[in-house]
């Protein structure tokens, strides 16, 4: 069977994708930055602003059991290809972050409204609570739709005024335990692809505008706690000591180094020490530690170092060591197929050899890849920085990720079209949720 091809002459119009973006900035921002925290009016007047955009289009508009929007714009077969990403911000975050993989999606869906036939279906989600800004369960509405969320396990999250998950999102319609019901919406869905900002300094460092993702990054985050023995400043001798925030001290550089000697990232972000006053030995210390790496075993490796460096730091201070999971979540590498899609699209609209990376940041993506084959495409982020007011990207850069993601969906669409669901694919293990027969084992 042939291939089906687009009308070339039908293209997604950066302009309009970006006057998207500046409207929603003007709606839901203020000095401090972009204030779509999910669950908030802020999101909401963002959500509406989508849906008043997805109105004009012949699509159809669903609100999930999880509080996610889906568009779904039919095609000859009913196999659907999933594009998007989320809304939602965290506090005083950028324009960019979510916000652009959602508004490429529309623009997306745009365009291909305007095919006659399209080989199979599109649908644009946006995702509710990406960043788990207010309940600190990041990856809400994807996790629903994957099946992968422990509805006890969030039912009594509490945000800073004390109110629990449960209620808040009760006034939103979501009740939790239907969230199972979300994963209608992936029926019959045959691959899930997400434009997003890198949020990181590689792509701008090495002059990328645009970049395949290899998968996300596995997380080991652990609470450590080091207890010792609270003294004088002045009248206890050193070698008489059991200092905590020493033992403490010696992990944070072992986390460096694990790091760095395994090309992974790993970060000490919150430090308490008690009792913690100018002229007292300290006697506790707690800290985080989060590592994360796309490759499971140098993961475990990092993890099972740190831990041993702890207990040796702790044993030469003399010091009593604890340690408690946070947060756990495995590598997810991305289906080869679409990556090479991916990277034969920017290869093609750059004129060089295009860049694949991992991503150290979570997405919708993460969550979607382990059930259904799953790709995206990067573009780039100016001095590295988001979920920041200052988070940016050169406006050409938002356009070529926009020309870019638009020909990988067509790509996409048209290799469903022509397969059906089995869109076969190299994610090892197999696709479950995509009736995937001919994956590579
Ligand atoms: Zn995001």
């Amino acid at each position: 069977m042939e291939t089906r091809t687009f009308d070339t002459s039908v293209k997604p119009d950066g302009e309009r994708m970006l006057r998207d973006l500046r409207r929603l900035r003007e709606a839901t921002s203020d000095a401090g930055g972009a204030q779509r925290v999910a669950w908030t009016a802020t999101w909401r007047a963002a959500q509406e602003l989508l849906r008043s955009e997805l109105a004009d289009l012949p699509v159809e508009i669903v609100t999930d059991a999880a509080g996610n929007i889906w568009a779904r714009l039919p095609g000859v077969r009913p196999e659907t290809v999933v594009i998007g990403s989320h809304l939602d911000s965290v506090p005083g975050g950028g324009w960019l972050d979510g916000a652009y993989g959602v508004m490429c999606a529309l623009e997306v869906l745009r365009t291909l409204a305007l095919e006659p036939d399209r080989p199979c279906s599109v649908a644009l989600v946006d995702w509710a609570d990406e960043e788990g800004a207010r309940f600190g369960r990041s990856l809400f509405g994807s996790a629903a739709a994957a099946g992968a969320l422990d509805v006890n396990e969030v039912r009594h999250l509490v945000d800073r005024d004390g109110e629990s998950l449960g209620d808040v999102v009760a006034r939103w319609g979501v009740t939790l335990d239907d969230l199972g019901t979300a994963r209608a919406q992936l029926e019959p869905v045959a691959a899930y692809l997400e434009a997003h900002i890198e949020q990181g300094p590689v792509m701008e460092r090495t002059g990328t505008p645009i970049a395949a993702v290899s998968g996300t990054a596995g997380v080991e985050r652990h609470r450590l706690a080091f207890t010792g023995q609270t003294a004088h400043s002045g009248t206890t001798p050193i070698d008489y000591r059991h200092d905590a925030l020493v033992a403490a001290s010696r992990t944070v550089l072992a986390v460096r180094d694990a790091a760095s000697r395994h090309h992974g990232v790993g970060t000490v972000g919150v430090l308490h020490l008690e009792p913690g006053i100018p002229t007292a030995v300290p006697g506790e210390a707690s800290m985080t530690v989060d590592l994360r790496h796309l490759d499971a075993s140098s993961l475990q490796a990092m993890l099972t170092e740190v831990l041993e460096a702890a207990g040796a730091a702790a044993a030469s201070e003399g010091c009593e060591l604890t340690s408690q999971p946070l947060f756990q979540i495995e590598p997810r590498l991305f289906d080869s197929r679409l990556v090479e899609i991916v990277r034969g699209v920017c290869a093609r609209l750059t004129g060089t050899e295009a860049m694949t990376l991992p991503s150290g940041a979570l997405h919708d993506a993460t969550e979607m890849a382990a059930t259904v084959p799953t790709a995206m495409v990067f573009t780039s982020s100016s001095n590295g920085l988001s979920h920041t007011t200052v988070e940016d990207t050169p406006v050409e850069h938002l356009a070529l990720g926009l020309e870019a993601f638009y020909q990988v969906v067509t790509e996409v669409v048209a290799l469903v079209g022509q397969a059906g669901r089995g869109l076969g694919g190299g994610r090892p293990g197999g696709c479950a949720g995509a009736g995937d027969t001919e994956g590579v084992p």
